[in-house]
């Protein structure tokens, strides 16, 4: 019997899509698929996005972006941002990935990259507007725009995007970033580059913030229903993934089948309650390999215990699971072991010998 299992509802993510690229709209949406689209497994979730209208994705990491860009195809643009070395970037063209670039050495690798995979790269230029994470500098962006113009004069690449990554930190930061963006996009354009789309914010700012849609945004959260740490709930959106543990003893407590080396956070205990069929119950520790739950009326061997969901039984969504342990709601599901099994469209209490009652 296996005791925990990430549920993953796809349903729930093709709404999510949906929501959020009517919200965005005209702007187009990318959805973030990095990390193994926030271990939650790139190819069904490529598949049901592109279910539901979306067209391009992108991440940092080479092999969720070669992942996305093979399950989608011709179906969507695939954008990977990491500074790559150059033999994984020849990698990245061969698969038909669109490059983001933010500095002048990693604009010329790829430029070499284009002549041993004899392809032209499709990049999206990266101003540094103030997060100082990635991103030329203001100070070096003419002469970087001028580089990129030469080479796409001699066909080795286009320039396809602008774009810079904010802080989402206050409203001011965000709008000297948005200001030092528009005028890298001038400058870029008077370096005699017509880049498609621009690009700069993520979930929170892109969703409360309609004038830094521009092109296209590029969201992770949001899609798979994690809102911002304190931040409001999202509507139209609810997380995607349910972390169930099965009862595997009874005693004065009952015992679940994931721990803190399944990716748990051990100071969830006490902290937090969990959805059990008899109700919400504290969590009341959490150990290497289980956890122990108050116990309910009628508890038995091979019930459910939802660690983390959606919320509708009463469990904790993954950002209330990171409020109360000091992180950010993309972590519950980041840390989630990769032995605990995916699972796609169970439902809520599919695998079950103990159906979930709810
Ligand atoms: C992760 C990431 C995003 C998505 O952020 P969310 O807050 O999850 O929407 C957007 N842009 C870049 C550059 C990222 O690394």
């Amino acid at each position: 019997m296996i005791s925990a299992e990430l549920r993953v509802d796809l349903d729930r993510l093709r709404r999510n899509v949906r929501a959020v690229r009517a919200r965005m709209a005209p702007a187009e949406l990318l959805v973030v698929i990095k990390d193994d689209a926030y271990a939650q497994g790139v190819e069904p979730i490529v598949t049901a996005a592109l279910d539901a209208g979306a067209v391009w994705f992108g991440g940092i990491d080479l092999p969720s972006a070669v992942r996305a860009k093979r399950t989608a195809g011709d179906r969507a643009r695939v954008l990977c941002w990491m500074t790559l070395a150059e033999a994984e970037a020849e990698a990245a063209l061969r698969s038909g990935l669109e490059v983001g670039v933010g500095d002048a050495d990693y604009l010329d690798r790829i430029a070499r990259a284009t002549e041993t995979t004899a392809t032209c790269a499709r990049v999206h230029l990266k101003i540094d507007t103030g997060l100082h994470r990635n991103g030329v500098r203001p100070e070096a962006w003419n002469a970087f725009c001028a580089r990129a113009a030469a080479l796409e004069r001699a066909g080795r690449i286009r320039v396809v995007g602008i774009w810079t990554h904010i802080a989402e930190a206050s409203d001011a930061e965000d709008d000297a970033s948005r200001s030092a963006f528009d005028d890298a996009v001038t400058a870029a354009e008077r370096a005699g580059l017509d880049a498609e789309v621009r690009h700069l914010s993520a979930s929170a700012a892109a969703w409360h913030r309609p004038e830094f849609r521009y092109d296209l945004v590029r969201i992770g959260a949001f899609c798979y229903g994690i809102r911002s740490e304190h931040g409001p709930d999202i509507p139209g959106v609810a997380p995607i993934s349910s972390l169930v543990a099965r009862v595997t003893e009874l005693g004065d407590v009952a015992t679940v089948g994931v721990g803190s080396v399944d990716g748990y956070p051990s100071s969830a205990g006490g902290r937090i309650s969990v959805a059990t069929p008899g109700g919400v119950r504290q969590l009341v520790r959490v150990d290497p390999f289980s956890s122990l739950v108050e116990l309910w009326d009628g508890a038995a061997i091979g019930d459910e215990v939802i660690m983390f969901g959606p919320g509708d039984a009463g469990e904790p969504t993954p950002t209330d699971l990171g409020e109360a342990t000091g992180t950010v709601g993309e972590e519950p599901l980041l840390r989630v072991s990769p032995l605990v099994p995916r699972v796609y469209d169970k439902g809520a209490s599919p695998s079950g010998e103990t159906p979930l009652s709810r």
